[in-house]
């Protein structure tokens, strides 16, 4: 019997979904291989997220110093460093996030053991892991295995795991620690968090979301897409490109580096489907993608797809609804 590590993700005081997604892949292969399932906070004093954490674990470690409140990859490192020294987890699970990113190399290389990204799914197969990881722009499904070793460390690409509604409860104890006293001086400093800030509309309230992608071509194709949005009751989106453009304001973006959105339907047009924009859709309802490329990634997540010019289905909705 093994244990599963889980490293906990947090933002200002709140646990970010990546962690319950690797704590519900975790619990699964818990339950199937017979391994205990350990999270791992690295936290400020008396973190009100740890119940919900403890719930779904067999353990909680917590780390408790202000200096963990915010993320700090080497500090994190080193703490983390010093418990897989001791505890040698089977497999230890990081969130494929700017976190994780910055995160997970250093602590493979402080650690030695060997470390597989961005997956999108766990395997055990007669006692190794092996991951699923996607390749080709998400066009072709790689199963991966590791060099031989006692332990592994696996960043999760956000939205790969749907947790359900209904968890199941593990509640397990919390186990209080200080930070190790050796500490090295650490290279970086955190100064302050500044929120990106709701703006004008709020796409994570939104029923029906019209989002464009960098398909719509120009900045000028913004304002009839938005007058689009608005005739069918909606509200406009954007892919990353979109905003990287200046054709919309950040608080727009959808994904993994924008907004988590929950609405009803999800109309995407010109967007390709990068798993860093569908990480941010999870939630949606009914998806419907519009693409000219029939290819596209987007359509293995579409309830329905178009194939066919946006603009063409653009005007026939808006043709539509004139005559409605
Ligand atoms: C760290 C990191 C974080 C990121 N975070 C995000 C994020 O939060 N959100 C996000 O969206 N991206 C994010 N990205 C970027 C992401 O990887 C993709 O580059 C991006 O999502 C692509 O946006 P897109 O689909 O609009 O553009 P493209 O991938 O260029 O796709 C455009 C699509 O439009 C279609 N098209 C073109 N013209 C037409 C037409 N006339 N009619 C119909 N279809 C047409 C094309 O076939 C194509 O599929 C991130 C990337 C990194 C590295």
């Amino acid at each position: 019997m093994g244990e599963i590590l889980v490293v906990v993700e947090h933002r200002q005081e709140e646990v970010r979904d990546i962690t319950f997604e690797m704590l519900f892949k975790a619990g699964e292969l818990c339950k199937e291989f017979s391994h205990t399932l350990t999270a791992v906070v690295l936290g400020g004093k008396e973190e009100q997220f740890i119940d919900e954490v403890a719930k779904r674990s067999d353990n909680v470690i917590y780390y408790e110093d202000d200096r963990l409140k915010n993320f700090s990859a080497d500090l994190y490192k080193e703490v983390l460093n010093g418990l897989i020294e001791k505890t040698r987890p089977f497999i230890t699970l990081i969130g494929h996030s700017s976190w994780g990113m910055e995160l997970a190399p250093s602590l493979s290389i402080k650690t030695g053991y060997p470390l597989a990204t961005d997956c999108v799914d766990i395997l055990i197969e007669d006692g190794h892991p092996k991951v699923i990881r996607q390749i080709y722009s998400g066009k072709v499904f790689s199963k991966m295995s590791f060099k031989e070793s006692d332990g592994y460390l696996i960043t999760v690409r956000p939205g790969s795991f749907q947790p359900p509604e209904a968890i199941d409860e593990r509640n397990g104890g919390v186990i209080k620690k200080d930070l190790p006293g050796d500490l090295p001086e650490m290279r970086k400093e955190f100064i302050e968090f500044i929120d990106s800030g709701a703006g004008d509309v709020d796409i994570t309230q939104a029923d029906l979301l019209v989002s464009v992608g960098r398909g719509i071509g120009e900045a000028e194709n913004v304002e009839d897409m938005k007058e689009l949005a608005e005739r069918m009751g909606g509200v406009l989106a954007c892919s990353r490109p979109v905003v990287d453009k200046n054709w919309l304001p950040k608080y727009y973006q959808v994904g993994t580096s924008g907004k988590s959105v929950k609405p009803k339907v999800y109309l995407a047009f010109g967007i390709s489907g990068a798993f860093q924009h569908l990480a941010g859709i999870t939630g949606a309802g009914t998806v419907i993608a519009i693409n000219k490329d029939k290819k596209a990634p987007i359509f293995r997540v579409a309830d329905y797809g178009v194939v066919d010019d946006l603009f063409k289905v653009a005007d026939a909705l808006k043709e539509q609804l004139k005559e409605g």
